[in-house]
C-alpha cells in the first residue's frame, strides 16, 4: 500500500550519492539523514560510483545495522531539470526484486517494462541490476555520527492562529584572515534551511584568475557569494544549491568548475584557505578540477526522456 510520509521502511532509494550527507526536503525539516526511515535490517539503495565506505562514510550512524546496496551509475533525475534516459528507473526495480522478493519478482518488473516501454533494452537492464547488486551491512558504529538536527510536530491543540517567521537580518561585512581587514559584505542566512543538502555538484573558484566581473554573484540564483573584503566572490558552501549557473555564465576558462559533491567532506570558504596558503590552494584546485570537462555541470544531460545517455547505459551493460 502506498503511504505518504511513511514512519519506516524497508527500502530507502537514493538515486543521487550526494544525498548521502544528508537532505533538506522540506525549509522547516532542516537536514535529515537519508537512512533515517530505514527499519533495522533495511536496505538503502543508492546509485553511486564511489565504494561502499565512502558512501557509509557519508550516512549519518543509526541505532540498528542496516544493508547498503550501490547500484554503479552517477546522479540521476537530481536537481530541478529531467535528465534524459539512463535506465535507472528500471535498474532500481530490478535491484527491488532481489533485495525484497516478497514485493515483487524479476519477472514482474520485465512484463511492466516490455507492456509500458516495449524496450527489450530496458528490460535487459533490471535483469542486469538484479543479478549484480550485492549488499554490506552497516553496524551501528560505522557512518557520520554527527547528531542531525531535531524537531517535532505541533501538536493539533498547540496550533496557533498564525506563524511568525522572523526575517533575516540584511548582513555584514567580515574580516581578512591574513590583514584583518573588515570588509566585503556576507549575508546572513536562515541558520535552519541548508540549501547545500540539495547539491549534487559545487562549484570550485580560481581566485587568481577571477576578474571580478561580478556575473557569479549577479546571476546566482541564490544569492550565495559572499563579496570578500578584497572584492572577490566567495561561494558560500551553506547556502549554495549548486546549479551550475556561475560556471555556465563566468566568462574565464575554468575560472569556475562544478565539480562533484562527493569529493568534499565540508563546507568552508574557499577563499579562506586561499588567503591562508595560495600555492597550497592551487594544487587543491587542480586535485579537485582535473578530468572535468569545461563547462561539466550536469546541464548537458538536459533533454528530452527518450533520448539515452549512451555513457550510462554501458554502466548498465556492463556493471
Ligand atoms: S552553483 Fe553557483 S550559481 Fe548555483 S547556487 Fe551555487 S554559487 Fe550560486
Ligand atoms: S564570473 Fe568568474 S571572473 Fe567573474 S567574478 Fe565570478 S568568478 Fe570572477
Amino acid at each position: 500500500m502506498a503511504k505518504y510520509e511513511p514512519k519506516e521502511v524497508d527500502i530507502t532509494i537514493c538515486v543521487d550519492d550526494t544525498l548521502c550527507k544528508g537532505v533538506e526536503s522540506w525549509a522547516w525539516y532542516g537536514l535529515q539523514p537519508v537512512n533515517k526511515l530505514l527499519k533495522p535490517g533495511g536496505t538503502l539503495i543508492v546509485t553511486s560510483l564511489e565504494s561502499p565506505e565512502t558512501i557509509i562514510g557519508m550516512a549519518h550512524r543509526k541505532d540498528e545495522p542496516y544493508k547498503l546496496a550501490i547500484l554503479k551509475g552517477t546522479p540521476s533525475f537530481s536537481g530541478l531539470w529531467v535528465f534524459k534516459d539512463d535506465h535507472t528507473d528500471v535498474r532500481i526495480l530490478g535491484a527491488i526484486a532481489k533485495l525484497l522478493p516478497e514485493l515483487f519478482s524479476l519477472k514482474a518488473v520485465q512484463d511492466v517494462i516490455v507492456k509500458e516501454w516495449k524496450d527489450p533494452v530496458k528490460a535487459e537492464s533490471a535483469a542486469r541490476s538484479h543479478e549484480r547488486i550485492t549488499t554490506s551491512t552497516v553496524k551501528p558504529n560505522q557512518g557520520n555520527p554527527e547528531t542531525p538536527y531535531k524537531f517535532e510536530f505541533p501538536k493539533w491543540h498547540e496550533m496557533g492562529e498564525g506563524i511568525a517567521i522572523p526575517s533575516i537580518p540584511a548582513g555584514h561585512s567580515y574580516e581578512d584572515p591574513n590583514t584583518h581587514a573588515m570588509g566585503g559584505f556576507r549575508p546572513d542566512r536562515n541558520p535552519t534551511f541548508k540549501k547545500f543538502t540539495t547539491r549534487t555538484m559545487r562549484p570550485v573558484v580560481n581566485f587568481d584568475t577571477c576578474i571580478k566581473c561580478t556575473l557569479c554573484w549577479l546571476h546566482c540564483p541564490d544569492s550565495c557569494f559572499d563579496v570578500t573584503p578584497d572584492n572577490l566572490y566567495d561561494a558560500n558552501m551553506q547556502a549554495c544549491c549548486g546549479c551550475g549557473v556561475c560556471e555556465a555564465v563566468c566568462p574565464v576558462k575554468e575560472c569556475v568548475t562544478m565539480v562533484n559533491e562527493a569529493e568534499f567532506s565540508d563546507n568552508s570558504s574557499q577563499w579562506e584557505s586561499w588567503k591562508k596558503d595560495k600555492e597550497a590552494y592551487k594544487v587543491w584546485l587542480q586535485d579537485k578540477i582535473k578530468g572535468h570537462g569545461e563547462r561539466s555541470h550536469g546541464f548537458r544531460y538536459r533533454g528530452q526522456y527518450e533520448e539515452q545517455v549512451p555513457e550510462m547505459l554501458q554502466i548498465a551493460r556492463e556493471g
